[in-house]
């Protein structure tokens, strides 16, 4: 119970990594607000983490969308004491086939949305808060088709190295998680068929070390560790969590 009667906010909360984080903030004593884009799926996702849980609904990609919804927070909570921005895609094709829509939607929501939640919701942070940002392992190693992913998660590892001296007067920390593959409707959402997705896993598979996917779970319970107090004098860093996969 390291989170009682924190306020944490999740962005991508309806599904997969946040959802799990959801779960794992609520059962360490946090209450939890969601953020998603598809009003049900928040709903039905808010209804199973359970109890006080706030779903709010939120494009991340546009700001007009955050402007609301941290309005709402604002009105309904008050503060946020954690933020998990961690709403993201992956469309993955290779240069030569990539758009600038490719590029934009990329771009938009895995970029554009993290730098702007921070930026929202610092209004109502409080001293000593806690963000956390989730980029991927794939920022620190080519991955042919994954070039419009990886750049965005590679800025995403820098930006926290500035979000945390710029914040650093008010005490409040910024990390950034970095998963390895983590089984998650992710895959599903690629528009790949199915057997291209399991001939891309079964590629990603053999450069584990450790030789199977994550779980979210497991990426939630590390996110959990940023943002309690056993890392209170943790800032600016990352944590890969990808079953050595950087290594390799
Ligand atoms: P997921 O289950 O698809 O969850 C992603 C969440 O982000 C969903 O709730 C999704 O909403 C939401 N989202 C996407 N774009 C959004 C937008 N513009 N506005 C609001 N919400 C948006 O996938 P996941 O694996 O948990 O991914 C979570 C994060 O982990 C992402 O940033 C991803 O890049 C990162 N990551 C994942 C892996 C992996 O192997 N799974 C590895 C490294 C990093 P919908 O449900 O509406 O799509």
């Amino acid at each position: 119970m390291k989170l009682t009667n924190k306020i944490a906010v999740i962005t991508g909360g309806n599904s997969g990594i946040g959802l799990a984080a959801a779960h794992e903030f609520r059962q360490q004593g946090a209450r939890v607000i969601l953020i998603g884009r598809k009003p049900d799926a928040v709903a039905t996702a808010a209804a199973a983490v359970g109890g006080d849980t706030l779903g709010v609904v939120a494009d991340v990609s546009r700001v007009a969308d955050l402007d609301k919804a941290f309005q709402t927070i604002r009105e309904k909570v008050g503060h946020i004491d954690i933020l998990f921005a961690n709403a993201g895609v992956a469309h993955f094709a290779p240069l030569a086939e990539s758009s600038e829509a490719l590029y934009d939607e990329m771009f938009n929501a895995n970029v554009k949305g993290a730098y702007f939640t921070v930026q929202k919701a610092l209004p109502l942070l409080t001293e000593g808060a806690a963000i956390v940002i989730t980029a991927s392992t794939v920022a620190h190693f080519g991955m042919p088709g994954a070039s419009i992913y990886a750049a965005g998660k590679a800025a995403l590892v820098n930006l926290v190295k500035t979000l945390a001296l710029e914040l650093a007067p008010r005490k409040i920390r910024v990390n950034v998680i970095s998963p390895g593959p983590i089984a998650t409707p992710i895959f599903d959402k690629m528009g790949l068929p199915a057997a291209a997705v399991q001939e891309m896993g079964g590629a990603i598979l053999s450069q584990v070390p450790l030789g199977r996917f994550g779980q979210p779970e497991e990426i939630a319970k590390a996110v959990a560790y940023l943002v309690s107090p056993d890392a209170a004098y943790v800032t600016g860093t990352e944590l890969l969590v990808d079953g050595g996969m950087a290594q390799g």
